[in-house]
C-alpha cells in the first residue's frame, strides 16, 4: 500500500461493529475468561486497542519494526535515554530543539550519561567528536531553529562501522517527506505534538525502533516508566495522520511561496529554509527528503523589528510551538531556546533578530499580506 493509503487504513481492521473509524477503548482493565487466559489486553498502560492501532500505522509510516506512542515529545525522548548506562556517550547535532538540550544537561548527565554537541552536517566533525564510550548519534534535521541539513546516510554508514545507534528527531519533516530508517537510521523520534497530530491541539511523542533487539527495550521501558499515551489523544492522533500527507503538501507549498517573498523583503536579512535552490545542503536535502516541510527562520535587520513583527501579526500568532493548522511565529532566544545560555545560542545563529515560523494551513496569499502589515512601519522607532 501506498503512504496515504496507510495514513487512513495502516493499522486498523474494522471489529465486530463494523466500525469505519478505530473506536475510543477508554477501560482501563481487561476481564480475563480464565486463569491464565487473556483477551490480548490486560491493564491499559500495557497497551490497549486504540493505541494499538496508532502505533501499527506509524511503524508502517515509518517503515520501523514497532512503534510507541507516548504522553510528549519529550516522554519519548526521556525513554530513548533510558537505554543507555551511566558512562556512556552520545553525540548530539548542535541545533537540537531546546527542551532536549534541557533534558540532556538536567538529567542524562546526573545519570552519568554525557554528550557532546557537534555539526552533524559536517562528517569529519562527527568523526572528530568520537570517543571510545560513544554509543550513539543523535540527529536532528532540518535543525530547529535554524534549518540546517545532515546526510543521514552519510552519518549512518560511518557510525555503524563504529557500532553505534542512529537516532533521528523527524519532527520537522515526518515520514511523508522524510524516512531516516530507509536512510539508515535505527530509531525516529517524533514530537507528535506538531505535524502528525497536525491541529494544535493534543501533546503526544514517538518512537519509532527499525530492529526488533531497540523495540524489545523500548517496549520494556514504555510500560515501566508509564508515559504512554492515553486512548483520548490515541484516537486523535490516528484522526489527524489521516490528513498528513494533504497537510504537508499545503504547508510546504506555502513555505515555499513565503519563503520567497521574504527573500524580496528589504527589512529581512536572512532566510533559512531547506528548499532554497542557492543552499549549500540543497543537494543533502534533495537526496533525502521529498519534500522540505513548512518551517522557515528569518533574520530581520535589528532587535526592533522582530519585537515590532511578534507584536504585530494579526492572523499568525505569536505563539510557540509548530506544525499545525494555525501559523504561529516563534521568538527563538526568549522562547524555545530560553533554557539555553545566550553564548550557546549566539554561536548557533540565534539572537536577537531570528524569528521562526511555522507555516499553517491557511491561505499563503493572507499570511504574506499579514507579515507584509508586521514588517512595514515599526523600524528603529516603531515600538
Ligand atoms: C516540540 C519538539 C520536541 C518536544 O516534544 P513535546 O511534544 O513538546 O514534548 C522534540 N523535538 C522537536 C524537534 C520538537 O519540535
Amino acid at each position: 500500500m501506498n503512504f496515504s493509503t496507510l495514513c487512513i487504513h495502516g493499522g486498523y481492521k474494522p471489529d465486530a461493529t463494523g466500525s469505519v473509524v478505530a473506536p475510543i477503548y477508554p477501560t482501563t482493565a481487561y476481564a480475563h475468561p480464565g486463569v491464565r487466559r487473556s483477551t490480548g489486553y490486560d491493564y491499559i498502560r500495557t497497551q490497549n486497542p486504540t493505541r494499538e492501532q496508532l502505533e501499527k500505522t506509524l511503524a508502517l509510516l515509518e517503515n520501523g519494526c514497532a512503534a510507541f506512542a507516548f504522553s510528549s515529545g519529550m516522554a519519548a525522548v526521556q525513554c530513548l535515554l533510558e537505554t543507555f548506562s551511566p558512562g556512556d556517550h552520545f553525540l548530539a547535532t548542535d541545533d537540537l530543539y531546546g527542551g532536549s538540550i534541557r533534558l540532556f544537561h538536567a538529567i542524562s548527565q546526573k545519570n552519568g550519561i554525557t554528550y557532546t554537541s557537534v555539526d552533524t552536517g559536517d562528517l569529519e566533525a562527527v568523526k572528530r567528536a568520537w570517543r571510545p564510550e560513544t554509543k550513539a548519534v543523535y540527529l536532528e534535521t532540518p535543525s530547529n531553529p535554524t534549518m540546517r541539513v545532515t546526510d543521514i546516510r552519510a552519518v549512518s554508514q560511518w557510525a555503524h562501522a563504529k557500532g553505534l545507534k542512529v537516532i533521528v528527531d523527524n519532527t520537522f519533516l515526518t515520514p511523508y517527506f522524510q524516512q531516516p530508517l530507509n536512510l539508515g537510521a535505527d530509531i525516529v523520534l517524533h514530537s507528535a505534538t506538531k505535524y502528525l497530530g497536525g491541529h494544535n491541539d493534543i501533546l503526544a511523542g514517538v518512537l519509532v525502533a527499525k530492529h526488533e533487539e531497540d523495540a524489545e527495550k523500548i517496549r520494556f521501558l514504555h510500560n515501566t516508566i508509564g508515559a504512554c499515551l492515553d486512548p483520548f489523544n490515541s484516537w486523535l492522533l490516528s484522526r489527524g495522520l489521516k490528513t498528513l500527507p494533504l497537510r504537508m503538501e499545503r504547508h510546504a507549498a506555502s513555505a515555499w511561496k513565503i519563503a520567497r517573498w521574504l527573500q524580496g523583503q528589504p527589512k529581512v536579512k536572512k532566510v533559512l529554509y531547506p528548499g532554497l535552490p542557492e543552499r549549500a545542503d540543497y543537494a543533502v536535502s534533495k537526496a533525502q527528503s521529498t519534500g522540505f516541510g513548512g518551517m522557515i527562520s528569518f533574520e530581520v535587520d535589528t532587535e526592533e523589528t522582530a519585537r515590532h513583527v511578534l507584536e504585530s501579526v494579526r492572523l499568525i500568532f505569536f505563539a510557540e510551538s509548530l506544525g499545525g493548522t494555525e501559523s504561529l511565529l516563534t521568538y527563538p532566544l526568549l522562547q524555545t531556546h530560553a533554557d539555553v545560555p545566550k553564548e550557546e545560542c549566539y554561536t548557533k545563529g540565534i539572537n536577537e533578530r531570528l524569528l521562526r515560523l511555522s507555516v499553517g494551513l491557511e491561505d499563503a496569499d493572507d499570511l504574506i499580506a499579514d507579515l507584509a502589515q508586521a514588517l512595514a512601519g515599526g523600524g528603529a522607532h516603531g515600538l
